[in-house]
């Protein structure tokens, strides 16, 4: 079975790097400290790479250990985590493409299973809550500093508990945890609550900026080149801006265009409130995601962009009755 691949691919390595996808947000950055902490009893000292993140993060244990280049030019092991597809590992590719086995651990739907194995829960609502069946599985002993970067996870991707996707075993978990004396609701404050001001300054532009589509049940806002220019261009200070706009009333899809720097276009980030599946648009220009949250990379200029992003929603909302 897979996991016993994996912990045999793991036991044999003597060294091994851990990656997670571009941009990467809680989930990314905790289940790739997670996988650091499990691998440690099993006697491993495991790298963990990750070129860019947000500094929001940096309270998770481990994170002082986070490299932004590897120790060695190529490993015994890759493990990719929270990544659906290799294109998603951007500045990272070739550690995993030069080491001699590799792993992907992850719980999109939309995967390309890019690994020599592939642990993939595509129901889980975090890649995290995917790592405590395996973690359990291996015998590892989840304590408080592993915990805490798991938990950080699953609060990341679930909003705090409150999008689908949450299980029996996510709550069992939580309290598990609580029983071990991990602060569940600093964790929420630190990871979900802790605007920064140029978030602040993003939303403001946001706000001014809500386009309504399909009788308002489409609402679309973008932030350009020179906006990050202005206010920031920190990893981290534009996350989760698109929720503010899913959140208004009687909107069903919303969607965030980011101009990205060298590239001639802007990374979607799209969310939807409830039936529509916004990983089968993102799928449409070459990206993916889950259900209810999902992105892809559409060229062009700003007008172009939405028009095209537009468009592509419109006619997969046709599909449904509102
Ligand atoms: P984001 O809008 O960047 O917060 O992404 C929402 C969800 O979609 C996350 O689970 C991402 O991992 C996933 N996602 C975003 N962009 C892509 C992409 N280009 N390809 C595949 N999945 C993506
Ligand atoms: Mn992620
Ligand atoms: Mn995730």
């Amino acid at each position: 079975m897979t996991l016993d691949n994996i912990l045999e691919e793991i036991k044999k390595a003597q060294t091994i790097v851990i990656l997670c996808h571009e941009s990467p947000d809680g989930d990314a950055v905790a289940s790739s400290l997670s996988v650091m902490h499990a691998v440690k009893q099993l006697g491993k000292d495991a790298d963990v790479v990750i070129p860019k993140y947000s500094k929001v993060f940096n309270f998770l244990p481990g994170a002082d250990k986070i490299k932004d280049k590897g120790r060695y030019e190529s490993y015994d092991l890759a493990i990719a985590v929270d990544c659906s597809d290799l294109k998603r590992l951007v500045g990272e590719e070739e550690y995993f493409e030069t080491a001699k086995k590799t792993i992907e651990i992850d719980h999109h739907s939309v995967n390309s299973m890019f690994a020599d194995y592939n642990y993939v829960d595509p129901v889980a609502p975090a890649c995290c809550q995917v790592l405590i069946a395996m973690f359990e599985y291996f015998g590892i002993n989840i304590d408080k500093e592993l915990g805490t970067c798991i938990l950080a996870g699953i609060i990341t991707d679930t909003g705090g508990f409150q999008w689908g996707g949450v299980t029996p075993e996510t709550f069992e978990f939580a309290a598990e945890l609580l029983r071990k004396g991990v602060n569940i609701s600093k964790l929420c404050q630190q990871v979900l609550r802790n605007k920064t001001k140029a978030h602040c300054e993003f939303e403001k532009l946001i706000y001014e900026r809500i386009e309504f589509y399909y009788n308002g049940k489409l609402a679309v806002a973008y932030l350009t080149l020179e906006d990050y220019q202005k206010i920031s261009k920190d990893s981290g200070d534009d996350e989760g801006l698109v929720d503010m706009i899913r959140d208004i009333e009687g909107v069903e899809v919303a969607v965030l265009l980011k101009e990205k720097e060298g590239t001639g276009g802007f990374k979607a980030s799209m969310r939807s409130k409830d039936q529509v599946n916004v990983s089968d648009i993102g799928l449409l220009l070459g990206g993916g995601g889950h259900h209810n949250a999902a992105g892809c990379f559409v060229p062009g200029t700003l007008e172009q962009s939405k028009n095209k992003i537009v468009s592509l929603i419109i006619q997969e909302m046709n599909k449904y009755s509102f």
